[in-house]
């Protein structure tokens, strides 16, 4: 929880800002830019993270100035001083979202108002300056027109945005710093898993927990990684692909992935997700999806979901399906599921139909080649 007195004076602050920041972001031309063949060629075959375009966004922050010096400018190494206190302490936030060609050639951002809002939640949480949501907008705009030449074509591909703020004050005083850098960068993706859709192996971790009740959990922290990296390993070590992560309380009830939230579908065609109770991230695509399911008039329960009802329902086959979703890898087909107490397949193994069907529809609107009824996509050119 954030101090409500902390509260109000990052929202005092965060007023005064806007004004020491002048619209549109000044522009600086890259010296080093690939040329176009260079970058076509690997715009072919980006894979996931592989490649960052040309350009970046930087914002500072300082108690007094507020947000200021924000630019567009090439991407290049930050020069930071050893004893920066995000380094030390991990005051350090980040965002994930995707900018798609459109079939007539033009761009537009998917739901990146959602992205603001959470973003300065995760930034409230961590105690740092909050980033105005109107700057954040304006900021992936800005990139994703700065490097517009860099957005793939092809099914599943994208420019990913990867917004983020560390604190860059100097010292080894344990406080929520004075100064803070904002960040984002972009870089071409082509579809998560090559190959289409393909179920995944979950680990059920015992040994580890990703986050409990007044922790960070809903945060989009580096912190959470990190803390979740050996539960990784537990479950490669194991022949499994990703984590599926319990309650830290009673170790009872399905969370979420290290990094995707996760859904069930029954025999009754009915579907559930794990509630937003504080420690589940609370996913974009994860409410897209709800939205989707409701708006075709199916019931979406968010209720928690115990480990041991999962495996009982998938052997008796009232659980007919069940998919993981983020922004990065969409919707992921939950194919085995294996841990200390349980080992169970999930229908076929196969990816389910429901799965498959709602990925279509949320992509559809993402790449522009159905209505968007609500509203979701931000047409940038
Ligand atoms: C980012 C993230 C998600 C997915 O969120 P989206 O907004 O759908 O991309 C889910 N869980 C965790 C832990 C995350 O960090």
């Amino acid at each position: 929880m954030v101090r409500p007195d902390l509260k109000a004076r990052l929202r005092a602050t965060d007023r005064l800002d806007m004004n020491t920041i002048t619209s549109p972001l000044p522009f600086e031309q890259s010296p080093t830019a690939l040329a176009g063949p260079e970058r076509d060629v690997l715009l072919k075959d980006p894979g996931f993270g592989r490649y960052l375009t040309d350009h970046m966004v930087t914002i500072r922050y300082s108690k007094g100035a507020g947000w200021h010096d924000g630019k567009v400018v090439a991407r290049a190494p930050l020069t930071l001083d050893p004893a920066t206190m995000s380094l030390h302490y991990g005051q350090e936030i980040f965002e994930g979202l995707k900018a798609y060609r459109m079939p007539d050639g033009g761009a537009a951002l998917f739901r990146p108002d959602a992205n603001a809002a959470r973003f300065y939640k995760s930034a409230e949480r961590l105690a740092m300056a909050p980033l105005p949501e109107a700057l954040f907008l304006e900021s992936v705009r800005a990139l994703v027109k700065a490097d517009r030449d860099w957005i793939p074509e092809g099914e599943g591909a994208a420019m990913y945005l990867r917004p983020f703020m560390i604190a860059t004050e100097v010292g080894f005083v344990t406080k929520p710093a004075a100064e803070y850098l904002y960040c984002v960068l972009a870089s071409p993706v082509g579809s998560y898993f090559s190959g289409g859709p393909k179920a995944v192996k979950l680990w059920v971790s015992e040994t580890y927990t990703r986050a409990a009740p007044g922790g960070t959990g809903a945060a989009k922290c580096a912190g959470n990684y990190a803390a979740s990296y050996a539960a990784q390993a537990e479950g490669s070590a194991n022949g499994c692909d990703q984590v599926v992560f319990l309650d830290a309380v009673e170790r009872r009830w399905v969370e979420e992935l290290g990094g995707m939230n996760v859904f069930f579908v029954f025999d009754d065609g009915t579907l559930q997700t794990p509630p937003l109770s504080g420690t589940i991230l609370p996913g974009v695509t994860r409410d897209s999806l709800i939205t989707l399911a409701r708006g075709m008039g199916l019931t979406v329960r968010e209720e928690p979901y115990a480990m041991d009802q999962w495996q009982a329902d998938a052997k008796s086959g009232r659980l007919r399906e069940a998919f993981a979703c983020g922004t990065a890898a969409v919707v992921t087909p939950i194919g085995t599921v294996t841990g200390k107490q349980h080992d169970f397949a999930i229908g076929t193994g196969a990816p389910g139909e429901l799965t498959l069907r709602l990925k279509g529809m949320l992509t559809d609107i993402q790449f522009g080649r159905a209505p968007d009824p609500y509203g979701w996509m931000d047409r940038l050119f």
